[in-house]
């Protein structure tokens, strides 16, 4: 098969090649086998990283890798990946790590994924349960915080061990969690398959308590400046992975007396490239934990047709419109102009600038609502009075239907640049507040004693779980696959 190959890569496939093929004659196939040998021997699929250039490495790998390798080449893929980020390792999904593969689901089905209504079947056909048990199991999942069935204590012991028996809670395993001083708590959790993702919960002084929850594993939408972009694309979330992030949290508060209040979709992932699960998601966040949709945020990197379907939610008042056209959207944008806005978003060459003003200027119309828009200010970049008077003529004709979160970027390892000061800052603010009456407020970056970026406490535990096993970096999956 090595022989094979070095005789169609050598040689081609075209006239060229047949000629060169019948003058080597058995000369050359000799002399790809040897060629072969010696590539597979030397060439580990370690060094392969190191040496995307050289076809000669498909040798020493197996099919799967080399479908990743030619998924990293650059321009086979959209969005291209950005110059200034280093690829770090995205490692595949489970199958060669044993630690995962005791890992794997249980025969248990998950008791989260279930309706309210499947679930009063399920006890009514299968249990012999009254119907009014299954408002009281599913009190006990949501609305009480129960982390296991011996806790649903007004339940007859034989339903709960019917239940134990059928059902697990949930499949989200928490792998690590960190809590900064300033409250904010970050988890990675690991999945059934072994993906890692991370979510933080952020309390607030004035009572509310937030959920930023991931949509996807990875993400392909490689913004320079964020951890989970460097990282590339693993899979798509289903809709009871998104909900039960945000239930672990609503389960932990309710213990202590208090609530889940918001839920904000701005950790790993683009939610609107995994709408179906993500607006599932939101759903169950409305009917079982009882936040309101006004308490609910997607933010999106800017998929300008996606934001003109979010907009054309209205038409559907009766269904599904009813709750979406009243989430929250938040647009990030963090340039005013297409050539900075590729080199750190490579999303905006698909979409740039005045298509996506376009779309956010049809959606406050079609809505009424508000639209947000995300800032991260970069020291030397973004930050100065120039580009705040260049923002506060781009989003004049949303005056009175926009506001401007204004955060410091995040320093994460694979992006040189810095938080701008505190006086670019207020500065920046002043002019968009005072010149333009575009509202705009600083936001304040929380756990930054515990990296609680997004991707920053997934990286880290990356990096420590390839070095212990001795793993080498394995190239990002392709963006296509990430879409819907
Ligand atoms: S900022 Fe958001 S959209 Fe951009 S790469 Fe990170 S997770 Fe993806």
């Amino acid at each position: 098969m090595i022989a094979a190959h070095f005789y169609r890569k050598l040689a081609g496939s075209g006239r060229a090649g047949g000629r060169l093929r019948r003058a080597l004659g058995r000369n050359f196939a000799l002399l790809a086998m040897l060629i072969g040998a010696l590539g597979s021997t030397v060439l580990r699929p370690r060094t392969l990283t190191a040496c995307r250039s050289s076809s000669a490495f498909f040798v020493s790998t197996g099919v799967s890798s080399i479908r990743r390798w030619q998924s990293a080449v650059p321009g086979r893929a959209y969005p291209p990946r950005p110059t200034q980020a280093k690829a770090v390792a995205v490692p595949a999904a489970a199958e060669t790590d044993n630690t995962v593969v005791s890992r794997l689901p249980s025969t248990l089905a998950d008791i989260y994924a279930l309706s309210e209504q499947e679930l009063c079947g399920f006890l009514q056909d299968t249990l012999h349960q009254p119907k009014y048990r299954a408002k009281q199991v599913h009190a006990w999942l949501y609305q009480r915080g129960a982390a296991s069935f011996e806790e649903m204590s007004d339940l007859p012991k034989s339903l709960r061990l019917g239940l134990a028996e059928h059902f697990k809670l949930g499949c989200l395993e928490v792998a690590f969690e960190q809590v900064s001083k300033d409250g904010t708590v970050k988890r990675a959790y690991r999945l059934a398959d072994g993906q890692l993702i991370e979510a933080v919960l952020m309390p607030y002084e004035d009572g509310r308590r937030t959920a930023c929850i991931s949509s996807q594993a990875g993400c392909a939408m490689g913004c320079v400046f964020c951890q989970t972009g460097q990282m590339g694309f693993a899979r798509q979330l289903t809709e009871s992975e998104i909900f039960e992030q945000a239930l672990l949290f609503s389960r932990d508060l309710t213990k202590g007396g208090e609530r889940l209040s918001n839920v904000v979709f701005m950790g790993e992932g683009e939610p609107l490239n995994n709408r179906r699960q993500v607006f599932g998601a939101v759903r169950r966040l409305n009917a079982d934990l009882g936040i309101g949709a006004r308490h609910i945020t997607v933010s999106t990197v800017g998929l300008a047709p996606r934001i003109r379907d979010l907009a054309d939610a209205v038409d559907d008042p009766e269904g599904e419109g009813a709750l979406l056209s009243q989430i929250k959207v938040a647009v990030s944008l963090h340039a005013t102009r297409d050539a900075e806005r590729t080199a750190i978003m490579p999303v905006n060459r698909r979409f740039p600038i005045a298509e996506l003003m376009a779309a956010c200027q049809y959606y406050v119309q079609r809505t009424n609502r508000r639209l947000s828009f995300e800032w991260a200010l970069i020291s030397g970049q973004n930050d100065s009075p120039q580009v705040a008077n260049e923002l506060g003529r781009l989003l004049s004709p949303l005056k009175g239907k926009c506001h401007v979160n204004v955060i410091n970027v995040n320093p994460t390892t694979g992006f040189e640049g810095q938080p701008g000061s505190k006086a670019a800052m207020d500065r920046f603010l002043n002019i968009l507040n005072e010149d333009w009456g575009i509202p705009a407020t600083m936001r304040v970056r929380r756990g930054l004693d515990i990296n609680a970026g997004c991707g920053q406490l997934k990286n880290e535990l990356l990096g420590r779980e390839l070095s212990t096993k001795g793993l080498a970096a394995t190239p990002p999956r392709s963006p296509e696959a990430s879409s819907e």
